[in-house]
């Protein structure tokens, strides 16, 4: 096989030839690399590129399978992580100038957890600042280009971490999702994305933006290689406290069962103004096609849906402007230079490390915090998370999954958003309640609409992640994962 064809593969294929012996770990490497440096000129998915590690470590891998040890399936696949994980002796930025040339002293779990697998970490990918963002555009260091239309956004705010996979640049990657994080990205490139019940991932070592909110998971080119590195990475860790005891289930062997049975929900609400007539057109193809499949549909509402952006923007930026307080200039990455004593040091550190984003949310954060706004702004937010949750669990007794689009729209140009906040938080407006519900959410391609990737979302109860990923693999199995795009081989 050609380089080509390697990274073209599934991650389930590629650990398919591992396990076969067609292949080495250090191929496979080498083949990602190679694609890094032959596109990311042109997508920026990568922040930090760990090519040297990476190749060792793809060398003991393939030394341990010589020596029938290899540990499973993701022993000797290269995989690539959002640079807001922790990772040991490798520059982590969250995208911020703030963190630049800090160097973590320990991996986070999931990191850890993967790296124990046998997987090959081949570096850092690009996301908006501490995640803050729907379009990769508030990355302090680039912008990252979604490799369907180099032109448009690859979605945000692990952008990087879809855009890799789209690129064929891995065969999988982790990110984060505090209210769409995860699959916004997926479904702008086409690819799977899985955002977990929260604590069902350890948040151990990855940088906190909204400590309530904020849940890592996995993303692959197909449900499969999803459910392997949700296998690897989920489950207790005595290191986070919100990380839930109970153990992972087995997402694999489910995985085949199919929808037959299944009873969806469509929330009336999810399908309102603003969702564009083509998406909608692919979303409401793909309900179609589960009920061919045997799966019954139910209308459900979800009242409170459209309390979620406002509720999000203040639990979120007032759980930020507390978490990001410890950017000082005094313990980690950039120090102000040239200054008179330590509250300047503070104050030119934070202006200096801090992009507009950032500042914007500890500002509105702070504010909802203080006296006298405490009660009218953050309480009732929190108010509102529970009548959602109220919602969900209500739906619940009705349907196994709810179903329904990702996003309004699919891909927005680069630029398009960067000057309208408020428009820019409209992409969240179908995947924020999933987060204040803390349940699993999940976006798997359901066809193109003017030739890019169109997600469809599913939510599932509490912990139920493994129901959301056989409903997902069903639709896979009639559409088949999308093409790979085409514009970076246009053009080369
Ligand atoms: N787009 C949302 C925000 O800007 C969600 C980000 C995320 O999930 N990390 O806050």
């Amino acid at each position: 096989m050609s380089a080509g064809e390697l990274t073209g593969l599934s991650l389930q294929a590629a650990s398919a030839r591992l396990a076969a012996g067609q292949v080495s770990s250090r191929q496979l490497t080498e083949a990602c690399l190679a694609r890094v440096a032959a596109t990311d000129g042109r997508v920026g998915a990568f922040l930090t590129v760990t090519g040297e590690r990476a190749l060792a470590a793809a060398d003991a891998s393939d030394a341990r399978r010589a020596s029938g040890r290899a540990s499973g399936p993701l022993d000797g696949i290269p995989v690539a992580v959002k640079d807001l994980f922790l990772t040991r002796g490798v520059a982590t930025t969250a995208g911020s100038r703030i963190l630049e040339g800090f160097i973590p002293p320990y991996d986070g779990t999931a990191v850890a957890r993967l790296q124990a697998a046998g997987a090959v970490l081949l570096g850092k990918l690009n996301l908006d600042e501490f995640a803050m963002g729907s379009s990769n555009e508030h990355s302090a260091y680039k912008p990252c280009h979604n490799p369907w239309d180099l032109s448009r956004t690859p979605g945000g705010s692990s952008g990087g971490s879809a855009a890799a996979l789209a690129a064929r640049q891995c065969f999988g990657t982790l990110g984060t999702d505090t209210g769409g994080s995860i699959r916004l990205p997926a479904s702008f490139c086409g690819v799977v994305g899985l955002k977990p019940t929260y604590g069902r991932v350890s948040r151990y070592g990855v940088i906190a933006f909204a400590s309530s909110l904020d849940q890592p998971g996995p993303l692959g080119r197909t449900t499969w290689d999803v459910a392997a590195l949700l296998s690897a990475i989920a489950g207790p860790d005595p290191h986070d406290p919100t990380c839930a005891a109970r153990p992972a289930d087995d997402y694999l062997s489910a995985l085949e069962n199919g929808a037959r049975g299944l009873r969806i929900g469509v929330p009336r609400e999810w399908f309102g103004g603003g969702l564009q007539p083509e998406v909608e057109a692919r979303v409401r193809e793909a309900l179609a096609t589960y009920q061919r499949l045997g799966a019954t549909l139910v209308e459900i509402s979800l009242p409170h849906s459209r309390y979620g952006i406002g509720a999000y923007y203040l639990i979120a930026t007032a759980e930020a402007s507390a978490n990001l307080a410890r950017y000082d200039g005094v313990r980690f990455g950039l120090r102000a230079p040239g200054v008179r004593g330590l509250k300047e040091l503070y104050a030119e550190s934070r202006e200096q490390g801090f992009g507009a984003e950032p500042k914007r949310r500890i500002m509105l954060g702070t504010y909802a915090l203080s006296a006298g706004y405490y009660q009218a702004d953050y309480l009732r937010a929190q108010q509102v998370r529970t009548l959602i949750r109220r919602d969900f669990d209500a739906a619940f007794t009705r349907c196994d999954v709810v179903a329904g689009p990702v996003a309004p729209w699919p891909a927005f140009k680069l630029g398009e958003k960067t000057g309208d906040p408020l428009q820019m938080y409209l992409a969240d407006i179908f995947t924020i309640t999933c987060n204040l519900a803390a349940l699993p959410g999940l976006s798997v391609p359901c066809g193109l609409a003017g030739g890019l990737p169109v997600g469809l979302q599913l939510v599932g109860r509490p912990f139920d992640e493994a129901t959301l990923l056989t409903a997902a693999r069903a639709l896979e199995r009639e559409l088949g994962p999308p093409p790979a795009p085409t514009a970076l081989e246009a053009k080369a």
